[in-house]
């Protein structure tokens, strides 16, 4: 029905201790395109969430043991068959996420890269030795999992966000329970299957797909037997959840929500800012923590950026992300749509005026078209929400300390793009810019190779890099006495 080579890999129950777990009543994971559904998959709850808990337990004592090399050969086997099967995992994600075909393999390439990633960066953990302030004395520093790591993910990339955690959690020798979001619980699936394929050993890895996100989440953030949770979401949520995680002292890191300025200099190569914005802006319908949300330009290229980047934005080609050629699929719900319409006509009201977008609904209600606003000013609340949405704002600026006050004016700090062929420029702004991640001259920055995170309240902790293992490490110092004769 999904015409997928390997049917198979659509997975309908949770996966916990190496085993599939059906539960007594079933969630519905619905097309965002068409509004047909796609599967019904179990609905587990807190029961089956503290019983994963308990396996992921009862593997770490083993898993973390293994040598580096043999977790590295397994995570090496689960990336080859994540990209074998690239074509029917990118299929799966556009059924119950939306993003057009392409998008979606590049997404599974993209999760896959941080578990080959981590694969090599396992056999790195390094300690240390540190000269001691007495003779009879010696210092060591060895790093260790940290133990059962649990995790929660959203929606919006439905297989990297659990990939960049679960490679990272898992190669330091810590096991792993993830819930991922109720819209999007297949691509978590399977992964899952494919973990079990690659021989990940039972309760190393567990999927726990349930509806019930305050209850599976209060067990993944209070449960004493788990060190350490990481999410992905809104800060909203990142908040609460890291108030929970108080109790009992986890560990936790954030990936949370983002507010990216795009500044366009003067000096900048118009068309390079135009073909990036069209990228950081419109990939994945402008759902991405990291999408341009606002482009700020300079007051005397604002009207040839704006001709240029309307005429390419017209081009892109809005529809089913199963179509060939689209480029911008439908928003996960009616619901998000909405929001996003709120905030367009908030501006409008405002004094925002609309040089693209309309509300043809032909496409069907989750679809909106993409949008341009200019004459937004940084008073308006468009200026200072996370969009998640096809809508992009245009700001006029005079001079780089306007640009930089205006970037940097706002609780977020995730990622930040500016285009400039100035040196003194790049390196004046590059330092300026209060953000986890600058792209100078560049729309798209994430790889497994860089940090992933952000500053202020975008988050705490990085993904990917080899920074990425130390979220899963804990640092032990061993100090050695009584060496004199
Ligand atoms: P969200 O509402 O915060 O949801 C994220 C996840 O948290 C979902 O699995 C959700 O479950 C769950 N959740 C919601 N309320 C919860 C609660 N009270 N207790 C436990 N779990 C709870 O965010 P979203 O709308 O799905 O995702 C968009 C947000 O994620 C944006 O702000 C975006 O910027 C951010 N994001 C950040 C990054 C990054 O790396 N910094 C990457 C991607 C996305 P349900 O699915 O059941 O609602």
């Amino acid at each position: 029905m999904h015409q997928l080579h390997d049917p198979s890999l659509l997975k309908t129950l949770s996966y916990i201790n190496g085993s599939w777990h059906a539960s007594d009543s079933q969630i519905e994971v619905t097309n965002p395109a068409t509004g047909e559904l796609v599967s019904k998959v179990s609905n587990a709850g807190v029961e089956e969430t503290t019983l994963a808990v308990k396996a992921a337990k009862k593997a770490f004592s083993t898993w973390s043991k293994k040598p580096a090399n043999e977790r590295a050969s397994l995570l090496r086997k689960w990336f080859d068959l994540m990209m074998e099967n690239q074509e029917d995992l990118g299929r799966i994600l556009t059924l119950e996420q939306g993003k057009p075909l392409a998008e979606a393999k590049g997404e599974i390439a993209y999760g896959a890269a941080f578990i080959e990633w981590f694969a090599e960066e396992s056999k790195r953990v390094y300690g240390d030795t540190i000269p001691a302030p007495s003779g009879d004395k010696r210092i060591i520093v060895i790093k260790q999992p940290i133990g059962v790591v649990a995790a929660i993910t959203p929606w919006n990339f439905p297989n990297a966000m659990i990939a960049r955690k679960a490679a990272a959690a898992l190669a330091a020798g810590c096991s792993f329970v993830v819930r991922p979001a109720t819209q999007t619980p297949l691509s978590a699936l399977a992964m899952a299957e494919l973990a079990q394929r690659a021989g990940i050993p039972a309760g190393v890895f567990n999927v726990v797909v349930g509806e019930d996100a305050r209850g599976i989440g209060k067990v993944l953030t209070e449960h004493p037997d788990i060190a350490k949770f990481t999410f992905t979401g809104s800060t909203q949520v990142g908040k609460a959840l890291i108030s929970q995680c108080a109790s009992t002292v986890k560990k936790v890191s954030m990936e949370l929500g983002g507010n990216a300025p795009f500044i366009v200099f003067n000096d900048a190569d118009i068309d390079a800012a135009v073909a990036g914005a069209l990228v950081s802006k419109y990939r994945n319908a402008g759902q991405t923590c990291v999408c341009t949300n606002r482009i700020l330009v300079q007051r005397d290229v604002l009207e040839q950026f704006t001709e240029k980047f309307t005429e390419a934005v017209k081009g892109l080609q809005m529809g089913n992300g199963l179509t060939d050629g689209v480029d911008v699929g439908p928003m996960i719900s009616k619901q998000a749509v909405a929001d996003v319409v709120r905030l367009v006509n908030a501006s409008i009201d405002q004094g925002a005026t609309v040089v693209l977008g309309n509300n043809d609904k032909s496409l069907g209600e989750n679809f909106l078209s993409p949008t341009i606003l200019t004459n937004v000013t940084n008073d308006m609340p468009i200026a200072h929400q996370e969009i998640f949405g096809p809508v992009t704002p245009i700001i006029a600026f005079d001079d780089e300390e306007e640009a930089i006050s205006i970037a940097n004016d706002t609780e977020f700090g995730l990622a930040a793009y500016f285009y400039s062929r100035d040196i003194g420029r790049i390196w004046r702004v590059g330092e300026a810019l209060e953000y986890g991640m600058v792209g100078v001259n560049e729309g798209l920055i994430s790889n497994a190779a860089a940090p992933f995170g952000g500053m202020k309240q975008s988050g705490n902790g990085r993904e990917g890099s080899k920074y990425g293992l130390d979220d899963y490490l804990e640092i032990k110092y061993l100090c050695m006495g009584g060496l004199d004769k």
